[in-house]
């Protein structure tokens, strides 16, 4: 029974593996057409669902739920605009800030004596790399400690600009949530929920049919894009905060090597200024090193 079990096992590990061959040398093979189609497109997507539920928050459902001249719905405005400009300001950072092993000064590209055996050699690029330094298929590029090639920034995150997409998603998470609840309160005080079954939209047509029903299927529809947006924003945060906690990456997310506890953690990816960086993305907030070396946490043996 336990041989059954190891070789099936086995089995599905090998299966596993050689999906993954297929899938990195498929990636190699088409990598500029995969860009232009993937990057472009997750944009576009993201563009067009944070927009769209901007403005119809903004215009369709607090306007049924408050008086749009008091003072809720003003603060309400601010407060969607400087989120809104939290997430594409820091989204367009994050896009621009190189954090590829060439981003470092010539002088760093090589390791100091007492540092070379804890450097490896990337056979793509041919030369040696920091510790936590891995070459990203897309890109065509070491990044210093990658943590995830992103297809909503269209670059990798990493070491310089992790600080931007996690404040990023922080905005992105809490965006979608508050529109979440507007949403859901402006659909269960119109009573839209008993179109939520989509097949009530063949009822289009009929004579009795309700006359609401047009905008009834519309917020419906809306309520769960903005609960999807909701779910995928709080599951990148909620696995990318894990992470910073940490101080691990998407690929080796249980590792604690590099665990100098949380504060440390959030210093080495937010910065000296930490939780400033929320207010803008324009603060400056030096981090603690250029991500050639990496203290390690001291239960860890080198
Ligand atoms: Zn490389
Ligand atoms: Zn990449």
């Amino acid at each position: 029974m336990v041989k059954i079990r190891v070789l099936i096992v086995r089995r599905i590990m090998c299966i596993l593996y050689c999906w993954e061959e297929a899938f990195l040398d498929f990636l190699d093979r088409h990598n500029t057409k995969i860009q232009a189609v993937l990057h472009p497109l997750s944009m576009a997507s993201l563009v067009s669902v944070i927009g769209f539920l901007f403005v119809y928050d903004m215009l369709y459902a607090l306007p049924e739920l408050t008086d749009t001249q008091g003072l809720w719905y003003k603060l309400h405005c601010l407060w969607s605009i400087f989120a809104v400009y939290s997430i594409f300001s820091n989204l367009w950072v994050c896009f621009w800030t190189d954090t590829s092993v060439q981003a470092l000064p010539e002088y760093r590209r090589r390791p100091h004596r007492e540092e070379a055996h804890l450097w490896h050699y990337c056979p793509n690029c041919e030369i040696m790399v920091p510790p936590r330094a891995w070459h990203c298929r897309l890109c065509k590029v070491c990044c210093l400690k990658r943590d995830h090639h992103c297809t909503f920034t269209a670059n990798c995150i990493g070491h310089l600009n992790q600080r931007y997409f996690l404040v990023f998603l922080f905005y992105g998470t809490l965006g979608s949530f508050q529109s979440l609840i507007y949403n859901f309160m402006y659909v269960w005080r119109t009573g839209a929920f008993i179109v939520a079954d989509p097949f009530l939209i063949l009822s289009f047509g009929q004579p009795d049919r309700d006359p609401t029903i047009g905008s009834k299927v519309l917020a419906s529809m809306v309520l769960k894009v903005n609960l999807v947006a909701a779910m995928a924003a709080g599951g990148m945060f909620i696995s990318q905060l894990l992470m910073v906690y940490r101080n691990s990456t998407c690929f080796m997310m249980s590792d604690r090597t590099y665990d100098l506890g949380p504060m440390k953690n959030f210093r080495q990816v937010l910065g000296k200024r930490c939780l400033w960086t929320l207010l803008s993305v324009h603060i400056n907030s030096p981090l603690p090193h250029d991500g050639t070396e990496w203290p390690m946490n001291k239960h860890t043996d080198v």
